[in-house]
């Protein structure tokens, strides 16, 4: 039995074409153990960094949505039934939007209490405690300010903690959430060190924020908070705030004003204009600006727009 040239070839393709296929398929990797409901997308990156392709990880808001105003919209709780680990800020952050979620939704696997139910507020040291619980106050978080992520040593207090879980809720796969917890670990601690050297120079830089959203950064870095454009927390900017502001400025010149990737930049601009201070977008969050698009990226790009600000 004899084949003509193109024969052989016709033949050859085809097992080529076999032989790609059998890899694609034996090389596949097995299905994803774990879905996970992420509230922000900080919280979501960090279980990916976690999970790697252990996790498929749905973001429920992104960068330029408002963690405080999200809808509980069907699809979400739709995405709450089928998970079986939501990680959330907490701390205050989702009252107006996660409750409802987690109650529609009727998963049993992730409510508060439950393994699958994580909250990274707890695991991290708290700043602006309310002395008295006064909502003519605006937005007062009785457990303190939730914005807990701009801190990058709360991001690897959180990380240990989150990477305790993801074992607990899914053993069959521990080691390998062992060692990606510590490879993620170590590449953080190298960063944060060289982050510190970089940000020495901001020390003591005042600068005025748009929403209390910063402090946490405003804290690690030593920063100086010398306003907000928001009269209280969650009040928007009002004329009377801004012109207060404007005198201030006259006075004692902040360095900067910052408003997060999710904010109106009207308030932000205004300011800028009539105090003659730059006004500074910072990403807030992953996925904020090109930069940010993980949380390295988050805090490079950050610290340099702070940098760029502060010459
Ligand atoms: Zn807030």
């Amino acid at each position: 039995m004899a084949f003509t040239n193109s024969e052989v070839m016709n033949m050859k393709n085809i097992l080529v074409s076999f032989i790609a296929l059998a890899a694609v398929v034996l090389g596949m990797p097995a299905r994803a153990a774990l879905n996970v409901f992420a509230c922000e997308p900080e919280w979501g990156a960090l279980t990916q960094e976690l999970a790697g392709e252990r996790a498929s990880v749905y973001y429920a808001t992104t960068a330029l949505q408002d963690p405080h105003r999200i809808e509980a919209r069907p699809s979400l709780i739709a995405r709450v039934r089928t998970a079986d680990l939501v990680v959330c800020n907490g701390g205050d952050l989702e009252a107006a939007w996660l409750p409802l979620l987690l109650t529609q939704a009727g998963n049993a696997k992730v409510q508060p209490g439950s393994p699958g139910f994580f909250e990274a507020f707890q695991f991290v040291p708290k700043l602006d405690i309310p002395k008295v619980i006064d909502r003519s106050q605006g937005d007062i978080h009785p457990g303190g300010n939730p914005h807990i992520h701009m801190d990058p040593r709360n991001i690897a207090r959180v990380a240990e903690a989150l990477g305790e879980r993801l074992l607990r809720i899914d053993p069959v796969n521990a080691d390998t959430y062992r060692a990606r917890a510590a490879s993620f670990l170590e590449r953080w601690r190298a960063a944060l060190q060289r982050w510190e050297q970089q940000g020495a120079p901001l020390k003591g830089m005042p600068i005025v924020v748009y929403h209390k959203d910063m402090s946490y950064l405003i804290n690690w870095l030593g920063l100086r908070e010398a306003g907000s454009l928001e009269p209280k927390p969650g009040i928007p900017p009002t004329p009377s705030q801004l012109a207060e502001l404007v005198q201030r400025m006259q006075r004692e010149p902040a360095k900067v004003v910052v408003y997060s990737a999710y904010n109106d930049p009207r308030a932000a601009q205004f300011l800028s204009e009539r105090a003659r201070i730059p006004a500074l977008m910072l990403p807030f969050t992953v996925g904020g600006t090109a930069a940010a698009k993980d949380l390295f990226g988050l805090f490079e790009d950050t610290l340099s727009r702070l940098l760029s600000a502060a010459k």
